[in-house]
């Protein structure tokens, strides 16, 4: 059978063989963790191992509650309405480079600034008016892997506006940065469980827990009456064992995808001269790489590689079977011609220096260089 090679992780992450293997030994028949009998107070306690396990990875402080979710999309929507519930005239400032989770759910309010690509703390306080109370910035860009400076951005913006609550979709930030998200001064973080190896259809929303819960989801009194219906426990099981795995080989990892990309860089460059790396210039994630191929369209490469079996990504997003070109390119103020030839390269950390070798022949065999 042809090996199939994941290139494609910001997607979604391989399962860890750890994870893997702990859904191999899970043992809980009984799947509701509010029932007050012993199996219900089993489910209880991997939820809550779970919790620790990924307030441990993110190095939270006791005052940040860990709300689980069906994944960073619902945690998105859920800190967005929260805050237009708590305003009277809800006046949001966002990025347009911003997940469609985020995107989508601020159509519903026409009076949302973005923020074009200039995202230092002093243009974000620039752009923060009297009306503004909620603020959303993305932590690191999943298409270009561009770290945002959030850390300064909202210590400047609480500092000056402490009434404005702070949200920052972190999903790609977690495991491929260490990160002590005690230190942000965030109202509501977003991680997503699936971009670091565990099942998909798992995420969280950490909470400040100074803030009323107001849930997205209504019914009953779970997690602590943030979000009700029964946990997927496990889901929530394998987001906490790979939230450990990460925690203890962080350092490793992040060094291990930051030189298969790096090496993957120089090849792409000694290979097509023409090629750009975008957001090559500032602080990027270790383990992306957007490249612009002049004269190649992304979406036949991404197939083409498939067929030989690499997972690749052209970063566009698709709608009613017609691809687009990326928001996040036209927002960096790119042509659509530009963005229609850029495609995504994410790394995980267990590809192999002969793996990365292949992934870079089949290119070059696909595009025709030698
Ligand atoms: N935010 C970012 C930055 C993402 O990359 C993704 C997934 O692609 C999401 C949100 C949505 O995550 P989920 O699939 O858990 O809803």
């Amino acid at each position: 059978m042809k090996v199939y090679k994941n290139f494609d992780a910001n997607a979604s992450h391989t399962l860890l063989s750890e994870v893997k293997e702990s859904i191999a030994k899970f043992n809980l028949d009984f799947l509701n963790p509010s029932a007050v009998h012993q199996s219900g107070q089993k489910a209880k306690a991997i939820i809550e191992e779970a919790r620790y396990n990924l307030a441990s990875l993110m190095q939270l402080s006791a005052k940040q509650r860990i709300v689980f979710t069906s994944g960073a999309s619902e945690a998105n929507n859920q800190a967005i309405f929260y805050a237009a519930k708590q305003s009277g005239e809800f006046s949001p400032l966002s990025s347009a480079i911003e997940h469609p989770s985020v995107l989508e759910a601020l159509k519903n309010f026409p009076g949302t600034k973005y923020l074009l690509p200039d995202y230092t703390a002093e243009h974000v306080l620039a752009n923060v008016s009297e009306q503004t109370n909620f603020l959303s910035l993305m932590f690191a860009n999943n298409e270009t892997g561009y770290i945002l400076p959030i850390t300064e951005i909202f210590a400047a913006v609480k500092q000056k506006h402490p009434e404005i609550l702070l949200h920052t979709d972190a999903v790609q930030a977690l495991g491929k940065l260490s990160v002590d998200f005690s230190g942000l001064q965030a109202d509501f973080i977003t991680v997503s469980g699936h971009k670091i190896g565990a099942l998909s259809g798992i995420g969280a929303l950490v909470v400040n827990d100074d803030l009323a819960h107001q849930p997205l989801i209504y019914g009953g009194p779970q997690e602590q009456r943030w979000r009700a219906g029964t946990e997927n426990v496990l889901g929530i099981y394998t987001f906490g064992v790979a939230a450990k795995v990460w925690q203890q080989k962080q350092a490793e990892k992040q060094q291990k995808m930051l030189v298969l990309r790096d090496n993957f860089e120089k090849a792409i460059h000694q290979a097509f001269p023409e090629a750009i790396i975008n957001h090559q210039d500032k602080k990027r994630l270790p383990n992306t790489s957007s490249i612009y191929l002049p004269g190649i369209l992304a979406d036949d490469l991404v197939v083409a590689m498939d067929l030989k079996g690499f997972a690749i990504s052209s970063g566009a997003a698709c709608s009613s079977g017609k691809p687009l070109p990326s928001h996040v390119l036209l927002a960096m103020g790119h042509s659509e011609e530009y963005a229609k030839s850029t495609v995504r390269v994410s790394f995980e950390e267990n590809t192999t220096a002969s793996e990365l070798d292949s992934l870079i022949n089949g290119l070059c065999y696909v595009l025709g260089s030698s």
